[in-house]
């Protein structure tokens, strides 16, 4: 989900984003972090629950359930009518898909992205996951794309550009023979879930937003075994990769600091 505009639902609904890039304060952070928090603990039990047999709306069951009794809101429900708590996309497909009756089988890959809001403030993170025994290569794809996130995050300092980030990522995606995703990027996120400055996923290095203390960003490597493609379901959802090759997605919300970047949605 990209996109800036959004559906206001609460009725303690912050004003509209009008966009620019959002410096967090002390106290702020201390919020991001508890979201953070939420989301990191609903993914991991999300981790525990795959298995072969369960059902992505099973899945998304279960996260509503952490995310409710931990105190957070569900971000993704009813953000520009999205119906559910997380995002349930299977191998091919890439980002956005929604829980369903699916059943998920062994060797599939399900990648599942968690948002969680407290006190105004919004956590976002995901995880791709092996269900069951997978193939050697979908391993490779999930290793890879794990470490891809720890690159971008390592180059998220303050005065580098969000292109840097986008480099590390590319850099070791391609040279192990991967393709990253172009037409969606990791994102500013703060009050809103979607802020200023965009993260792509590719660079050159040098160019983009500089990096600043205080800014709070998601970056989310989509790697693909084939094309860097994507297409659109019909459901006006469901990411998938254009030449049906399997994909993954890991994400981290993190705050950039005088040192390297603090991980928010890790436990
Ligand atoms: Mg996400
Ligand atoms: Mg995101």
């Amino acid at each position: 989900m990209k996109q800036i505009q959004k559906l206001q639902t609460a009725s303690n609904s912050p004003p509209p984003y009008n966009g620019g890039i959002t410096i967090k304060s002390p106290q702020e952070l201390e919020a991001m972090r508890r979201a953070g928090a939420i989301v990191a603990e609903t993914i991991a039990t999300l981790e525990e629950a795959v298995h072969p047999g369960i059902t992505t709306s099973q899945l998304d069951q279960i996260a509503y359930r952490v995310i409710r009794e931990r105190g957070g809101q569900p971000t993704f429900k009813g953000y520009r009518g999205f119906p559910a708590s997380i995002c349930a996309s299977v191998n091919e497909e890439i980002v956005h898909g929604i829980p369903s009756d699916r059943i998920l089988n062994e060797g599939d890959l399900i990648k599942v992205d968690v948002g969680a809001t407290i006190d105004g403030f919004i956590g976002d993170s995901a995880v791709t996951v092996g269900v069951g025994k997978i193939s050697k290569e979908a391993q490779k794809l999930i290793d890879v794309t794990r470490q891809c996130l720890e690159e971008g995050i390592k180059a998220a300092v303050d005065g580098a550009r969000t292109g840097d980030i986008g480099a590390a990522v590319e850099e070791y995606a391609t040279a192990r023979d991967f393709s990253v995703v172009r037409e969606y990027v990791g994102h500013g996120v703060g009050r809103f879930l979607h802020e200023d400055p965009q993260v792509p996923n590719y660079g050159p290095a040098g160019r983009g937003a500089q990096l600043r203390q205080g800014m709070a960003l998601a970056i989310e490597p989509m790697v693909n075994v084939g094309g860097w493609e994507t297409k659109l379901l019909d459901d006006h959802w469901t990411v998938v990769t254009a030449d049906g090759s399997l994909s993954a997605h890991f994400e981290h919300t993190i705050a950039i600091t005088d040192g390297e970047a603090e991980v928010l949605t890790r436990i």
